[in-house]
């Protein structure tokens, strides 16, 4: 009488690696969405932080950016000073210095 398949260890074997390496691709997959919602989680979490700075920061480091528009004709050229918190990234002011004509 012939045997059935899953009696022969060489099939069993077979068959035990394909679910062991679907158990496996599972589990990974698992460990990918559970970092994912870690990964969202502090996300929301560092956004509420940095909106408790934008109350909270006194605004002691700046910078100063200076963008020039060059004048025409008709137009006169002008600076644009933006000065901005280096810490929370807050625009604190915006000047603008009108110049010639080109
Ligand atoms: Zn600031």
């Amino acid at each position: 009488m012939k045997k059935h398949p899953l009696e022969d260890p060489a099939v069993m074997k077979k068959v035990e690696d394909a679910v062991r390496k679907t158990n496996e691709h599972f589990a990974i997959l698992d460990e990918i969405n559970k970092y994912s919602k870690l990964v969202e989680k502090y996300t929301r979490m560092r956004k509420d932080a940095e909106q408790k700075l934008l109350v909270s920061c006194p605004h002691t480091a700046t910078t100063k950016k200076e963008d020039h528009f060059p004048g025409s004709y008709y137009d006169r050229e002008y600076w644009v000073i933006t000065k901005k918190c280096k810490t929370c990234g807050k625009t604190l002011s915006t000047e603008t210095t009108t110049g010639g004509y080109g």
